[in-house]
C-alpha cells in the first residue's frame, strides 16, 4: 500500500481525460483550448496540461496569473489565455510569463499597449454580464481595437446546457458585434463543454471545453458522453455495531432502526467530501451501494454497512467507479443538490492525488 492510499485519496485517470479531450475535439471539428483554471477543476493543472499538450491542443485557459506561473514553471509552452479581467498592476508579470490577456475595455487595451503590448484577445459579452465589452457597446471600443488589433475575440455562453435557444441568440450577438467592429481578427472562439455538446461542428476557430474533460457531461441530448476521470476513495478505519435508537455523528440526525453496522471512513469535508452529503450521500463498498449515516464531519464520514460484509482497511468509493457500479460526479452531486463543478473543484483540500494512464 503506498503512502498516498493509506487514508483517503483521489484517483485521476489521465487516459480517460485524454479520451474526453479527443471526443471534444472530434465533436467540435476544431482544436481545443482546455480550460485548466482552478487547478484544472481541482484535478491538478500541471498533470492535466502535461497529459493534454501532446494532443495538439491550441493552448490552455486559466483565470489567474499565478495559475499561468505554475504552468510555465512546469514547462508548458503553448499559449495560455487568462479569462478573468486583469488589473494593470499585473501586466508586467503577464508579459514576463508570456500569458495572453483578455480585455473588454478601451482603457485596459490602451494601458496594455502603452506598457509594452503583446497578443491579447477581445472579450465580447453577449448576455452573461460578467466580463467583456457588452455586445451593444462595441462601437465604444472600435477605435482601440482597430488601432491595436487583437489576436482573437470570444464570447461565453450562459446556458449552453439548456435547450432554450440562448446559444443561438448569443452567437448572433457575437456575429453582430464582430461585424460592427469591422476589424480583421484571426481567431474567434465561443463554446464551453455544453456548447460543443450542443452544436457540431463548431463555426469558430477553436473551442474551450472544461468540465467535460474532467468527466462531467451536460446531458445535452447525449450525443457524446465523457468517461469518468476522478474517483474519491477512502478506507474504512473502524467498524461498530449500534443498537436500536442509537444515533450517529453531530446533532444526532441519524437514529438506528434496529441493530445496525456502522463503518467510519478516514475522509470528511476537509478532504472535499462535502457536508451536504450528510444523510444523503451514497458510497460503494465491495461493489454495493451503501448510505451515509449522519452528518459528515471534518475528518470522518460514517456509512451504514449493515447489508455488506466488509472489514477495516476496505476501500469505499465516494465518487467514481467500483467494480460494475459507477457513481459519477453528476450522480453524486445530484444526491446532495450540489453543482458538479463545485464538487470537483473541492476535491483537493487534503487528499493526495494518484494519477494513472496518460501516455499519449
Ligand atoms: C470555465 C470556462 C469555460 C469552460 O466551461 P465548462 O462549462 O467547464 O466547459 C469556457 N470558457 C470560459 C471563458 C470559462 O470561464
Amino acid at each position: 500500500m503506498d503512502a498516498d492510499t493509506r487514508r483517503a485519496w483521489v484517483d485521476i485517470d489521465l487516459g480517460a481525460l485524454q479520451h474526453n479531450a479527443r471526443t471534444m475535439a472530434t465533436r467540435a471539428g476544431r482544436p481545443i483550448l482546455p480550460m485548466v483554471k482552478a487547478d484544472a477543476y481541482g484535478l491538478g493543472a500541471v498533470a492535466v496540461a502535461r497529459a493534454l499538450e501532446p494532443l495538439d491542443v491550441w493552448g490552455f485557459g486559466i483565470a489567474a496569473v499565478r495559475e499561468g506561473e505554475e504552468l510555465r514553471a512546469a514547462g508548458i509552452r503553448r499559449p495560455i489565455l487568462v479569462f478573468t479581467p486583469l488589473l494593470p498592476s499585473e501586466f508586467g508579470e503577464v508579459r514576463r510569463l508570456g500569458l495572453t490577456p483578455t480585455f473588454g475595455d478601451a482603457a485596459a487595451i490602451r494601458q496594455w499597449v502603452e506598457s509594452g503590448g503583446g497578443a491579447w484577445h477581445l472579450a465580447i459579452d453577449t448576455g452573461m454580464n460578467r466580463a467583456g465589452v457588452p455586445w451593444r457597446e462595441v462601437e465604444a471600443i472600435a477605435d482601440a481595437v482597430r488601432a491595436h488589433p487583437p489576436e482573437g475575440a470570444f464570447t461565453h455562453f450562459h446556458s449552453a446546457e439548456h435547450n432554450d435557444g440562448s446559444l443561438a441568440g448569443q452567437q448572433q450577438r457575437f456575429r453582430d458585434a464582430l461585424q460592427l467592429l469591422a476589424a480583421p481578427i484571426p481567431l474567434l472562439h465561443a463554446e464551453n463543454s455544453s456548447g460543443i455538446e450542443r452544436q457540431s461542428p463548431s463555426p469558430w476557430s477553436f473551442a474551450r471545453p472544461g468540465v467535460f474533460l474532467y468527466g462531467v457531461g451536460g446531458d445535452v441530448g447525449a450525443a457524446v458522453a465523457p468517461r469518468p476521470v476522478a474517483s474519491l476513495r477512502a478506507r474504512i478505519v473502524e467498524l461498530r455495531t449500534i443498537e436500536d435508537g442509537d444515533t450517529v455523528s453531530y446533532s444526532a440526525t441519524y437514529r438506528a432502526v434496529g441493530r445496525r453496522r456502522i463503518a467510519t471512513l478516514a475522509c470528511g469535508y476537509a478532504d472535499g467530501y462535502r457536508r451536504a452529503f450528510s444523510n444523503r450521500g451514497v458510497a460503494l463498498v465491495r461493489g454495493t451501494r451503501v448510505p451515509v449515516a449522519g452528518v459528515i464531519t471534518m475528518d470522518m464520514t460514517m456509512l451504514d454497512v449493515s447489508d455488506v460484509a466488509c472489514d477495516v482497511g476496505d476501500v469505499a468509493t465516494l465518487i467514481g467507479g467500483d467494480g460494475d457500479e459507477l457513481l459519477d460526479v453528476n450522480d453524486a452531486a445530484r444526491l446532495a443538490a450540489l453543482s458538479p463543478y463545485e464538487l470537483l473543484v473541492g476535491l483537493r483540500l487534503r487528499v493526495p492525488r494518484r494519477y494513472t494512464g496518460g501516455a499519449a
